[in-house]
């Protein structure tokens, strides 16, 4: 199995919204003090309900600028054929130092859109590495099928990796009141069959900062590649997804659980 990093689990961290060049300055700074080394920073946000959309094509030179910078690899969601366009122009922009990781979420899973970005990353420069999240809904045929449009339109496998971020509990069963409901076992299923990487993103099937820990915990009986997790410099104000992004110290917490080093601790669940 091919991996993004030398580290036996990745760990790709970093706010679910990029919101400042200044957020993201401390955050690359907190970051690579984790040792984290992939910096997650959405430019484009789908939202639940209508609210800040993120910063766009005008994120993407910052984020490239700032983090080649540092000597860190930038992560965002891209959503339609034009945003995979303009990440793959930028990086010819930028040269052979521009790495980029990119993913499509759970919410935009028309296959169209699908193959016509895939196609376009797929004739992107090397370095750059693809993820697809499960979609919102159960189904494993659906989720199998992503995978079959982005290989079937060239792009290659040695740089893609499959995310889970659990499926919508819809009307079913939640007992842990989990924002998203995670299959751990057909996650291993899956990786089995598709062969590449399989991360998981806790922050949110967790949905809130203290079950992130929980999620974590309950996946290390399975074999997840890396993690996806969301992480704010200034917990209390963020501006997407302010129940679930935790702070640097927490983050800490969590690479040491993923690491084995450390066991949940009631501390940790501190929000
Ligand atoms: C995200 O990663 O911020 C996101 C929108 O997640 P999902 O696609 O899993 O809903
Ligand atoms: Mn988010």
């Amino acid at each position: 199995m091919w991996k993004l990093d030398d580290s036996k689990k990745t760990i790709i961290a970093g706010p679910c919204a990029l919101e400042s060049k200044k957020q993201l300055v401390t955050c690359i700074k907190h970051l690579k003090e984790e040792g984290v080394k992939i910096v997650r920073a959405s430019l484009w946000k789908p939202r639940t309900n209508p609210g800040w959309e993120g910063w766009g094509f005008y994120g993407i030179p910052m984020l490239l600028d700032e983090t080649i910078k540092r000597n860190v690899v930038p992560a965002t969601e891209i959503m339609t054929a034009i945003h995979a366009q303009m990440i793959v122009d930028a990086m010819r922009h930028f040269g052979k130092k521009a790495k980029f990781v990119v993913w499509v979420g759970a919410r935009n899973q028309n296959h169209f859109e699908l193959r016509r970005l895939s196609k376009i990353l797929s004739e992107s420069p090397d370095n750059l590495y693809f993820m697809f999240k499960n979609q919102v809904w159960y189904d494993k045929k659906h989720w199998y099928g992503l995978f079959e449009h982005i290989i079937a339109s060239g792009f290659p496998p040695e740089r893609l990796i499959a995310v889970h971020r659990g499926f919508n509990p819809g009307y079913g069963e939640n007992p842990e009141q989990l924002r998203n409901i995670p299959e751990y076992a057909l996650c291993m299923e899956m990786k089995e069959k598709m062969k590449i990487p399989m991360y998981l993103d806790p922050s949110h099937i967790a949905g809130a900062r203290d079950k992130v820990f929980r999620v974590v915990e309950q996946s290390l009986h399975y074999d997840f590649d890396g993690y996806l997790i969301e992480v704010h410099d200034n917990i209390s104000v963020a501006k997407t997804d302010i129940n679930q992004q935790l702070t640097f110290e927490q983050l800490g917490h969590l690479r040491d659980m993923i690491n084995g080093k450390r066991t949940l601790e009631k501390d940790q669940l501190a929000a």
